[in-house]
């Protein structure tokens, strides 16, 4: 077990035991424990209403089943409960993996399963590792943390560490807002069980990958001396495609192209092709930087307004010793200098190199002068360096985890984002229906 992990199990066995600051009692103080139990009693009842008449008639239904084919109307299985006790819990006998789990509601109206906790573990008695008794005596919930990153493809850390975070952070205000987060996941959650290879939309393949498995293959391209060149796609992109062709041709053929972006997202999920994780430059970053620092590998920035790639690099120098940002140079040269800043770049002896001027300009940019740059590494990032230079400030990570970052940016930029968003949004998913419905006509079985 890293370090961090053992300081932040310190910490949290620390508070435990009733010797964190006193802040966390402030908030902790039994007025609020009482508010928050309350609500979210009131809450419960409140699902248990607003779901009795599909709970009634899912069970209507499946009574009948069994009296017609003899199949039985619930599955059992035994999940940790409170205290991380063994708790035998009923199942819908279906396949929909929402519906399924309502007949969970009944437990929470009886507080054998919290409304937000840990998420719900299959039990098992294998011997506990360091610091997850922690999380296996911490109640299971309905809702949890590492439900709401799932639904909105953003639990780039594993289930381990996210459980991990949300009990060393949990208090009622805390609690409360995961469970306001809960409401919007459960529109995007579900279709985990089995992800294709590849997944295509509207022409475009996608690599259907997790933040680890995009990371990893950064990292063997350094190592193995080859080059790669990554591409993200967001709904707006896909706007752009169709009246762009040069640009849609290039998205095409390139050999890695990532989902960026709950709309991408969903359109996937209508098409009945989920996609693992959603990844996009600017999450990815951080793993680039720390994989950066671990193995010595140098990185050029190149793109943003003047200033902004040497504010970034100043930036993270200072605030990452480890790291090599071996060259700079802004996004707003004349074009016709071309050569000579790819000749900067090789002269950098960059492996990784950001390219950073919107879309399509830096996959034109580096589709043009690929055979000529050395890195093994380009990436097209779009306004990735506003955000880390701290030009622009990012969405907070509790909008992105509803996907609702979109509207933050439409709010810190709404010139520029209205159309982007407000028309560019509506447009896309219209046409991903168009889309679906000309390949249903095409092969009849879509
Ligand atoms: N940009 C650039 N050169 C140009 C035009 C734009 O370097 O000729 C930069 C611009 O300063 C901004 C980024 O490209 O930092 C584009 O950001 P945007 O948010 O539009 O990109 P997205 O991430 O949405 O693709």
């Amino acid at each position: 077990m890293d370090k961090r992990k053992l300081r932040q199990i310190n910490k949290l066995e620390n508070r435990l035991k009733g010797k964190s600051r006193k802040s966390a009692y402030v908030i902790e103080s039994m007025l609020i424990k009482f508010v928050y139990g309350l609500i979210s009693y009131l809450i419960s009842i409140g699902l248990f209403f607003i779901f009795l008449p599909v709970n009634a008639v899912i069970l209507v239904l499946l009574y009948l089943r069994e009296s017609l084919t003899g199949k039985s109307v619930f599955t059992e299985k035994t999940v940790f409960g409170i205290h991380g006790k063994p708790l035998k819990v009923k199942y819908y006998n279906i396949v929909n993996d929402k519906l399924n789990k309502l007949s969970l509601i009944y437990y929470v109206l009886t507080g054998e399963i919290d409304l937000v906790g840990v998420s719900i573990r299959e039990y098992s008695s294998e011997e506990r590792q360091l610091g997850e008794s922690y999380l296996l005596d911490s109640n299971p919930g309905l809702i949890s943390l590492w439900f709401i990153r799932q639904a909105s493809r953003t639990a780039y850390e594993g289930r381990f560490n996210t459980e991990w975070e949300f009990t060393y952070k949990r208090n009622p205000v805390y609690d409360l807002m995961l469970l306001l987060k809960g409401l919007p996941a459960l529109l995007y959650s579900g279709g985990n069980s089995e992800f294709e290879q590849k997944v295509n939309l509207i022409g475009i393949d996608f690599d259907n990958k997790t933040m680890n498995q995009a990371v990893e293959d950064i990292d063997k391209a350094v190592k193995t001396d080859k080059k790669i060149t990554i591409y993200y796609v967001n709904p707006d992109c896909f706007n752009k495609m169709y009246s762009d062709k040069d640009y849609y041709s290039i998205i095409k053929n390139n050999d890695i192209v990532y989902p960026d972006g709950i709309g991408v997202h969903i359109a996937c999920k209508m098409l009945g092709t989920p996609l693992k994780e959603n990844i996009n430059g600017t999450d990815m970053f951080p793993y680039i930087r720390d994989l950066a620092i671990e193995n010595s590998y140098r990185i050029y920035l190149l793109g943003g307004k003047p200033g902004v790639a040497d504010q970034m690099k100043r930036k993270l120098e200072s605030d990452f010793p480890g790291l090599n940002i071996c060259g700079t140079a802004d996004g707003y040269f004349d074009r016709s200098h071309s050569r000579e800043i790819v000749t900067a770049i090789n002269e950098s002896k960059a492996e990784i190199l950001f390219v950073a001027f919107g879309a399509p300009l830096q996959e034109k940019w580096i589709n043009d002068y690929r055979d000529k740059i050395n890195a093994n590494v380009v990436l097209g990032v779009g306004g990735l360096f506003d955000f880390y230079s701290e030009r622009i400030e990012r969405a907070p990570r509790w909008l992105r985890e509803i996907g609702m970052e979109w509207s933050y940016r439409l709010y810190k930029e709404p010139g520029r984002m209205w159309r982007r968003y407000i028309i560019g949004n509506p447009l896309f998913l219209l046409r991903v229906l168009d889309w679906k419905h000309r390949m249903r006509g095409r092969d009849g079985s879509r």
